[in-house]
């Protein structure tokens, strides 16, 4: 309990490595207590509560497959047992397809796999901490950061690509989920994000990289240059330190403008 008084804590899926690392990093710039959620590469995650600790947070790592009922359950137990609260939660864990396949031959298997992690883990992992913020804010204690959620979709939400339509069904999936829990929680003061990155530089990329070295250079969006995953981070950091009170189930697109139709 004691470090939930001095710190807001922060939940992050995800967080060892790519984006999660990067969200992990600005927020304990901001002083949070952040838990390192990890799949299984404990390596990363220790290097990044080393660094979330080097940048004046402070963490704990858990390991917990989303895609699990009894590990989300797990997760949030130990966080709790950690930190006495989450002030926040950030869905970012994700995977792409494991195979690229076209839309006509895709098979189940890749389907279940990519839902599993990528919607179905964030929705009920949203739901039980959703219980969790709201027996915070009944029990009226002002000194901890007003529950926030953010879920890191994609432009996979809104953009058809038509070798991994498992992954752009699941983002299209989060980005509603976001209006839903959006819409849910605002009675209890909880607000609901979404950010949608454009192209991160991080391992899920790394297969693709000169595909999109190409697409950049040939100016695919406006600003040109890759995104990076401290480029999400500071959007989730703006979202923690409160910035917009008044606005909930809003999008943020960290994309390099990609979402502008130029003629
Ligand atoms: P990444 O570098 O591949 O990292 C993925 C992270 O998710 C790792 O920390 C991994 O844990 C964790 N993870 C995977 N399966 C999990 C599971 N079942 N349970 C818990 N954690 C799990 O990916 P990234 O590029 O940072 O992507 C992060 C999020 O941003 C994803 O939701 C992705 O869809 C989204 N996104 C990425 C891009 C991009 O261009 N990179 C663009 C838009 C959106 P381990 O380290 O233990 O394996």
């Amino acid at each position: 309990m004691s470090q939930s008084r001095t710190r807001p804590v922060s939940l992050v899926t995800g967080a060892g490595r790519g984006i999660g690392r990067g969200i992990a990093i600005e927020l304990a710039k901001l002083g949070h207590a952040v838990v390192i959620n990890y799949a299984g590469n404990a390596g990363a995650a220790e290097e990044c509560l080393q660094m979330v600790q080097h940048a004046g947070g402070a963490g704990t790592t858990v390991q917990a497959d989303i895609a699990k009922a009894e590990d989300r359950e797990r997760l949030v137990q130990e966080s709790l047992k950690a930190y006495g609260c989450i002030d926040m939660l950030v869905n970012n864990a994700g995977v792409a397809p494991s195979v690229r396949a076209d839309l006509l031959e895709a098979g189940e298997e890749s389907f279940d796999r990519l839902i599993g992690i990528n919607l179905k883990g964030p929705y009920f992992l949203t739901q039980r901490v959703a219980k969790q913020m709201i027996e915070q804010v009944k029990s009226g204690d002002q000194s901890t950061l007003k529950p926030r959620i953010v879920n890191i979709t994609s432009i996979s939400a809104y953009t058809a690509s038509v070798n991994r339509g498992d992954y752009c069904v699941a983002k299209a999936g989060l980005a509603m989920m976001t209006k839903l829990f959006a819409a849910r929680l605002a009675e209890y003061n909880i607000n609901v994000y979404e950010i949608q990155p454009g192209v991160i530089e991080t391992d899920m990329t790394e297969g693709v990289k000169e595909k999109y070295d190409a697409l950049i250079a040939n100016g695919a969006w406006p600003i040109k240059r890759w995104g990076y995953p401290e480029d999400v981070g500071r959007a989730v950091t703006a979202i923690a330190r409160d910035d917009f009170p008044f606005s909930t189930g809003e999008v943020f697109n960290v994309d390099g403008g990609f979402h502008l139709r130029t003629l």
